[in-house]
Formats: C-alpha cells, sequence, structure tokens
C-alpha cells in the first residue's frame, strides 16, 4: 500500500497531511507515477521519493 504525499503549492513543500502543517493551505495529492519504458516521469519519481525518505526521517 503506497503511502499518500501530499504537496503544498504554496510552500512547495511535501507532507502527508490534507492541510499544510506551514500555512494551513489545503495540499494536492501526488500520486507516485506508474512505472514507463519511456521514463518519462523519472525525474517526478525520484522528487517524489527524495520526499518520502526526507519525510520518513522525520517519523
Ligand atoms: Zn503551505
Amino acid at each position: 500500500m503506497a503511502k499518500h504525499i501530499f504537496y503544498c503549492a504554496g510552500c512547495k513543500e511535501y507532507t502527508m497531511k490534507q492541510l499544510c502543517p506551514k500555512c494551513k493551505e489545503k495540499t494536492a495529492e501526488r500520486k507516485p507515477a506508474k512505472f514507463s519504458p519511456e521514463d518519462k516521469y523519472g525525474q517526478y519519481r525520484r522528487e517524489v521519493k527524495a520526499a518520502q525518505r526526507k519525510i520518513e526521517g522525520l517519523i
């Protein structure tokens, strides 16, 4: 089961909450992209993985 990652466009921060802990704005869910042979979303997946590591490091 994948974790839900949310993104605050205002703070440019990832969070696991639906409301940004900084500005209390609603965040947008970011779902990890499915694998594509073209690796169109490779950059995006790396970005999400880095954010997940960052969040897990805070727990
Ligand atoms: Zn925010």
